[in-house]
């Protein structure tokens, strides 16, 4: 693998799967929305950031399309790792809970699910092989609170949209994972003890400290290695043991 694909690379999780690429020599084209990206990134020449807002379509189109132009330097892992977190408690008004939704749902699943497409279009084009590595949640699968409904639908639609690409792509090169992190470390995890408290970090986990952001890199640099790759469709979860499958 030379080359990978990034969303949100500036911080959390995202920052650390593209430390450890850079560290073992891959090039990695990273995305921001509105942080910068650390100093050692822009420092190195195996780095190339793209600021977008995830939400916005035209700016995707724009910005993030011409990588999967299948005569360029495709790359040969996409990994759709940016996300948030935003709650919406079933109190508020429609409008509200609404906009929280249609937010969740254009960065969370439905920008990753257009650069799936586009990824696997200019691979088939190509007649190459590529890999898409999905970071969803564990609410995908245990569900969420009340108040991050909209998000664990998200990614439960994340999860369901990756075994799709494996059912139908990976006979022709292309295939997919779902990585569920459980709470890991992040400025995300931050905001949930804002609304459900520190306990709830750790509450019902098979360890007493919450999982760090290398961790979940080491997993995603594994899977980007192509060494599985009959695991195709598969999620791997990591989250602590807060439920083990
Ligand atoms: P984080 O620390 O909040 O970082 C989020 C990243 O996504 C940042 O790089 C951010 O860019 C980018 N991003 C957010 N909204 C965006 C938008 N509209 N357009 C473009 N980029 C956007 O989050 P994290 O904890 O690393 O989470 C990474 C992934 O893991 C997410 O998909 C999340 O759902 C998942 N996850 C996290 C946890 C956890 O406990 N941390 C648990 C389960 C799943 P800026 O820096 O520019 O804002």
């Amino acid at each position: 693998m030379k080359h990978i694909v990034i969303t949100g690379a500036s911080r959390g999780i995202g920052k650390a799967i593209t430390e450890k690429l850079i560290k073992q020599n891959i090039r990695v084209t990273g995305t921001r929305r509105s942080s910068e990206f650390p100093p050692e990134f822009q420092m190195s020449e195996l780095f190339s950031g793209v600021q977008v807002d995830l939400s916005d379509f035209n700016a995707i189109e724009k910005r993030l399309k011409p990588l999967f132009d299948s005569e360029g330097d495709l790359p040969e892992v996409l990994v759709n790792n940016a996300g948030i977190f935003q709650d919406a408690d079933f109190e508020i008004s429609d409008d509200d809970w609404l906009s929280v939704w249609d937010r969740t749902m254009n960065v969370n699943l439905r920008s990753a699910a257009l650069l799936s497409k586009w990824f696997i279009n200019a691979h088939l084009k190509n007649g190459s092989e590529g890999i898409i590595i999905n970071v969803a949640s564990r609410a995908a699968y245990r569900g969420d609170t009340q108040e991050y409904a909209a998000y664990a639908a998200s990614k439960g639609g994340m999860a369901a949209f990756t075994k799709s690409i494996a059912r139908d792509f990976s006979k022709k090169g292309i295939v997919a994972y779902t990585v569920a992190p459980g709470f890991i470390e992040t400025d995300m995890a931050k905001e949930s003890v804002e609304v459900l408290g520190a306990e709830a970090l750790t509450k019902g986990s098979a360890f007493d400290e919450i999982t760090q952001p290398e961790e979940v890199a080491n997993l995603v640099a594994f899977l980007a290695k192509g060494e599985v790759k009959h695991m195709s469709g598969s999620t791997l979860h990591i989250n602590g043991g807060s439920y083990m499958v």
